[in-house]
């Protein structure tokens, strides 16, 4: 038997403090990564994505190779490649015996199935890029009647002294300054143009690659410029501290035509593949912030998302997986409109997200969750449909951090682990933090008219069909009593508007 042990490394584990890269002695050992057409495609992936990765996985065995490490790099294109993850490593290990197989806990529970099905002896390794262990996660969870980001997040920021003062208590006096961050993007405001990176021979290689293979997925390729190096992705990083971060809490809602970016870091992708380190980045905004470079609500609003609702999507992903996919409790049964794959209807603020999505595999938070996630639950989508949607066309999607927010977050499909209600709104939310409604070929003013926008009747509809779900829910006492408010006619217009609006959706007629 050989004394070389092997490190299979996949496309989202590309750091060199990866557990299993460290397990190697890198002048006797072998480290292997594949593209693979089972990962590319098992749902359509935006084909900038897709560019991403294989770039990324490019450039970082020439690191490695670089620090000394022997790499065996299969292509996508390399005619002995098998398509799949498990095969080409049964086909490393049917070339050569290895002494050990040291793999890092995936970032999809399917993958690593499939990978422990195999019966083969692979040393586990824990994923330590992440600051809460799954085993960490499970315990603080056990025995809760129920979950809450708030509290995991404070816990978090105890552990890890986080913003707080030499007694234990936060900064500021309070753990979440989310009210100050609420605010519409003023006409003046200009966001940074954001950094862009050119594609070097490496990555123009691979965007013809997956232009001759994968054009046929939804998204353009044209414009490809994001960081594929950790050295790249590192100056993303610096810019968004530079010219985004003052502002970020401050605009952290807000939505605007054509800027697509505004203060946000657009780092979730070079994150999610390991080309940043979460604790530096934490690091780093706790550092602006001392040094007064930045505010209390910017520097609290972003270290939350990524020490509170980072850590805590993963955490309830691989507590509650593998029936937490199919979960559905507000029993969503509508198909995907088909606009999704295309950004071709009225509703504009729709047509921008969507639009910009499909150019440029982003869209920040708030237009994920209040305007395709909004309008999905309304309209009462299968989690299913609309989290591989989400899975293929953000850059930054990977099972483990899309599902929660998809079928927990926007669906409420889960119950409520990603919020104690669902995210619902009428067209209202979507006209105070954006330009959108100006210019729409609907009027959000309206609620039954013809030309009223859907949001409004879907809105009611939604809240009367789910009553006996949701009625008793108190955060959502509220709408349910201006229901009740509501003169029988009005809310009979609103229930037949939204039944109209939902048989176009049903008869394949883009609104
Ligand atoms: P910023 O707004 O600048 O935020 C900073 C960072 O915080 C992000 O880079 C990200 O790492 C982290 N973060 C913020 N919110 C979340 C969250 N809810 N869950 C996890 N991390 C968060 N994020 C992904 O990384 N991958 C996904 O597949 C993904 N799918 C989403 C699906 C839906 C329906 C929703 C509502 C949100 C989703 N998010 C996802 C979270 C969030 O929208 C993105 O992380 C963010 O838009 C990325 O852009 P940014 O780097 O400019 O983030
Ligand atoms: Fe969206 Fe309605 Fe505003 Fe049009 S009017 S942009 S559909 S919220």
């Amino acid at each position: 038997m050989s004394q070389r042990q092997l490190a299979l490394i996949l496309g989202d584990q590309l750091s060199f403090n990866l557990p299993s890269l460290q397990a190697l002695n890198p002048a006797r050992d072998l480290v292997l990564l594949a593209e693979v057409h089972e990962e590319a495609s098992h749902v359509p992936h935006h084909p900038q994505k897709i560019a991403f990765i294989f770039s990324a996985m490019r450039h970082f065995a020439e690191a490695l190779r670089s620090r000394g490490y022997q790499v065996h790099y299969v292509t996508l294109d390399d005619p002995a490649n098998s398509g799949s993850l498990l095969d080409e490593l049964q086909r490393q290990l049917a070339a050569e015996p290895f002494a050990a197989i040291h793999l890092c806990e995936t970032g999809d529970w399917r993958v690593e199935k499939s990978l422990k099905d195999a019966d083969l002896p692979i040393t586990w390794h824990a994923d330590t890029r992440f600051l809460c262990s799954r085993e960490r996660f499970a315990a603080w969870a056990a025995g809760k009647k129920q979950l809450r980001m708030e509290f995991f997040y404070r816990e978090q920021r105890k552990r890890l002294n986080i913003l707080l003062n030499p007694d234990g208590t936060p900064v500021g006096g309070a753990w979440n300054f989310d009210a100050d961050n609420r605010q519409a993007l003023p006409k003046n405001a200009k966001p940074p143009y954001p950094l862009r990176v050119a594609p070097d021979a490496i990555t123009e290689e691979v965007l013809a690659l997956v232009r001759q293979r994968f054009s046929h997925h939804y998204g353009t390729l044209d414009d490809f410029h994001y960081p594929v190096t950790h050295a790249d992705a590192e100056r993303l990083w610096g810019y968004f501290l530079d010219h985004g971060l003052a502002a970020f809490g401050d605009y952290q809602d807000a939505m605007a035509c054509d800027e697509p970016y505004l203060f946000h870091a657009r780092i979730s992708a070079a994150l999610n593949i390991g080309l940043l380190d979460v604790r530096q980045l934490i690091s780093d905004v706790e550092a602006a912030y001392w040094a007064g470079r930045v505010p209390l609500n910017a520097a609290e609003g972003f270290i939350r998302q990524l020490l509170g609702w980072r850590e805590y999507v993963r955490g309830i992903y691989w507590l509650h997986m593998p029936d937490y996919a199919h979960r559905n409790a507000l029993d969503g049964q509508r198909a995907l409109p088909a606009f999704y794959w295309t950004g071709q209807t009225r509703m504009r603020c729709l047509e921008q997200a969507i639009g910009q999505t499909l150019q440029t595999a982003y869209a920040h938070h708030i237009q994920r969750l209040m305007v395709t996630g909004n309008f999905a639950l309304l309209i009462g989508v299968a989690p299913p449909q609309l989290c591989d949607w989400y899975l293929a066309v953000y850059m930054d999607a990977f099972d483990w951090v899309e599902l929660p927010n998809t079928l927990g977050m926007v669906l409420h499909a889960d119950g409520g682990y990603l919020g104690s209600k669902p995210y619902c709104s009428s067209g209202q939310y979507i006209k105070r933090m954006s330009d959108y409604c100006q210019g729409c070929a609907y009027d959000v003013r309206d609620s039954t008219g013809s030309n009223a926008c859907p949001f409004n009747a879907l809105y009611w509809h939604f809240l009367m069909r789910q009553r006996p779900r949701l009625g008793k829910n108190p955060r959502l006492a509220m709408p349910y009593r201006t229901l009740d408010k509501m003169a029988d006619s009005k809310r009979q217009a609103l229930w037949a508007r939204g039944e109209t609006l939902l048989a176009k959706l049903d008869s394949g007629e883009a609104l």
